[in-house]
């Protein structure tokens, strides 16, 4: 393959798009598929962020280029959005950067921050852009084993000290996708006082801050005293606006980090389309009621998911955050045997758990952003599976 590097070569493609293809594939042949693989919200952008795109949409300006490090009044508007979720002060100048969605936050602070041969320190299972990112940075994985006995909170014990040693970044993500955990402000605190000790820096992926169910309001790592110290966090409008095609997301914490991000990505983007940033202002600087009647709807899908699932034998508790569940799959069965099982009997996508990294194996994912109905009708094939293994 003369057009194709080797790294490229080697790279499986994204999982999702994988996916994808299978369920064409699928639908092609006349069968009715329901997705529960996907990771992104179908809750539509609420209107009145929508409004102020299409108000700014008219004024000509918006069609320049934007600052590299984005619009000083969308690094204003995410400073005033930690101020009021969090109680943290951030400097819009130096401590904020906008980012294309905060994928390619994640994927560029690793090239931008560890130097090939380094290691970094990766929640596993996890986000499959962590390891991506460093594959193709030249940088050494290590799997941070995150287990359901400690409900998939980091156990920094378990990790090799030499490994401790290597490592120059660690990446944290609650509340987590895939495995929907989420902590209270003492497992950061626990994982700031670990990292400053070792000299370890922290990206925080903070996707899914709010999106959050009965009464928890999952932290920011920045509210640890001092925490700037050593760490970022990437969050996004993504979930939590219903924004995943408008590509907006935001990098903030430590200035050395988003300053050395900020060069590499003012070296090969240009930041978002302006107006975008500002419907994104309008959003984070709003009452977040929208959100808050979201978090509603996937709570009531999950409470139905969770209760077909335990009634076919599958333990699973209601989640605190995310819209994911994260299940065992039953007893005698690979993740993609089941996954591979529950598309064939029931014409379901589920993802199987290995997809994360190798932690991931013996469980699945399933997301609650599928319609309601089209949910329902999931839930019915799911608790008619003939798994034979009803435990
Ligand atoms: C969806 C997701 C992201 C990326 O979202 P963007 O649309 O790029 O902002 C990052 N981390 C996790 C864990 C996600 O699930």
């Amino acid at each position: 393959m003369l057009f194709t590097s080797n790294k490229i070569q080697n790279l499986a493609p994204y999982f999702f798009s994988s996916i994808n293809k299978k369920k064409k594939e699928l639908i092609a042949q006349g069968i009715d598929v329901i997705d529960l693989g996907i990771g992104a919200p179908d809750l539509p952008t609420p209107s009145f962020v929508i409004e102020k795109l299409k108000e700014e949409l008219d004024n000509p300006k918006n069609g320049t280029y934007s600052p590299y490090s984005g619009l000083q009044e969308y690094r204003e508007a995410v400073a005033s959005f930690y101020l009021k979720e969090y109680g943290v002060t951030l400097d819009p100048d130096t401590e904020v950067l906008a980012l294309i969605g905060s994928k390619e936050g994640i994927a560029n602070i690793i090239p931008a921050v560890v130097n090939p041969g380094e290691s970094i320190l990766v929640p596993d299972p996890g986000y499959p852009v962590y390891r991506t990112s460093a594959y193709l940075s030249d940088v050494n994985v290590i799997n941070l084993s995150l287990k359901p006995e400690n409900q998939y909170a980091p156990d920094f014990t378990e990790v090799d000290k030499n490994d401790i040693e290597r490592s120059k970044l660690l990446f944290l993500n609650y509340p987590g996708n895939p495995t929907s955990a989420t902590v209270d402000l003492s497992a950061f605190e626990h994982a700031v006082s670990f990292c400053k000790e070792n000299q370890i820096g922290i990206v925080h992926d903070a996707a899914y801050s709010l999106v959050t169910y009965e009464g928890y309001k999952a932290p920011s790592i920045l509210e640890v005293p001092d925490a700037k110290d050593i760490a970022v966090e990437m969050g996004s409008l993504s979930k939590s606006y219903n924004m995943t095609g408008w590509r907006i997301g935001y990098a903030v914490g430590n200035k050395e980090m988003i300053k050395a991000l900020a060069t590499l990505k003012s070296n090969i983007d240009t930041s978002q389309f302006m107006a975008i940033q500002k419907a994104a202002c309008a959003a984070l600087t709003s009452d977040h009621a929208t959100v808050k009647e979201n978090n509603n709807i996937y709570y009531e899908r999950m409470k139905k998911m969770v209760s077909a699932l335990n009634s076919i034998g599958i333990d699973v508790e209601l989640p605190k955050g995310s819209f994911f569940i994260w299940a065992p799959v039953p007893k005698g069965y690979s993740s993609a045997a089941f996954a591979e099982q529950v598309l064939t009997e029931a014409g379901v996508i589920i993802t199987p758990g290995h997809a994360f990294g190798p932690s991931g194996e013996g469980f699945f994912r399933i997301s609650m952003s599928v319609s309601t109905d089209r949910l329902d009708e999931a839930i019915k094939r799911i608790a008619n599976l003939k798994t034979g293994v009803t435990q």
